[in-house]
């Protein structure tokens, strides 16, 4: 299936693509389409504004549109970034600031006490308005520096607890690497994005056939 990739964040892009390409579909990124639209994300959950981002884009490109919203929430800070992780120093997108804040947040709490997880809910909307939303998650905690060249966002700062091996598999992460110290594939297999677009797979048969009836 030809599917619009609604993001306007590059390392989104790359992962949502890879996945998906895998996954047999053709991605058209918003570059691709020339649509040039950045919707507000009103909602207060990370379902409400994958649905705001997923309708947006089906509407703008007349394309089955896949969207995916998500963050970090560290269980130190009440959930803190949560939706509000692209922008948690103020800046939308600035990685660096955002990073910085959350160790500075973060100073001085043990080990023990920086568990998190990533959140990833993904939303598919057809151009008749038909929607299913979809959700991952991915346990780990917040390192004290920041590790690694690959990935984007928070990806040097988390450790997730396991790492995906070349086999399918999984395994505990006991070199406690980063997300951003993985490859591609360790990374999709344990990651919050990789979760909800492995469930969006599978639920999507039965959900294209009752689009159909
Ligand atoms: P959104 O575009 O509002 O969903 O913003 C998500 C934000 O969460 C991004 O800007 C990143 O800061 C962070 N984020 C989401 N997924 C990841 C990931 O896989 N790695 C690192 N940061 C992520």
């Amino acid at each position: 299936m030809i599917v619009c990739a609604a993001t306007n964040n590059a390392g989104k892009l790359k992962e949502l693509r890879r996945i998906l390409t895998k996954c047999g579909h053709t991605v058209r990124s918003l570059r691709e389409l020339g649509v040039n639209l950045d919707p507000e994300e009103t909602g207060t959950t990370f379902a409400e504004n994958a649905a705001i981002k997923a309708r947006a884009f089906c509407e703008a490109t007349g394309l089955p549109t896949v969207a995916d919203d998500s963050g970090l929430c560290v269980d130190a800070l009440g959930g803190a970034p949560g939706v509000f992780s692209a922008r948690y120093a103020g800046e939308h997108g600035n990685d660096d600031a955002n990073n910085q804040k959350l160790l500075a947040e973060l100073s001085g709490v043990p080990e023990e006490k920086r568990s998190a997880r990533f959140v990833s809910a993904v939303c598919f909307v057809t151009p008749d308005g038909r929607t299913l939303t979809v959700t991952g998650e991915c346990p780990g905690m917040v390192g004290n520096t920041l590790r690694g060249e690959n990935g984007f966002g928070y990806d040097p700062l988390f450790i997730p607890d396991s790492v995906g091996l070349p086999n399918g598999s999984t395994a505990p992460n006991t070199a406690r690497r980063s997300y951003a110290e993985l490859a591609d594939d360790e990374k999709d297999a344990i990651s919050h994005r990789g979760h909800a677009l492995a469930r969006l797979e599978a639920e999507l048969p039965d959900f294209l056939n009752k689009t159909n009836d």
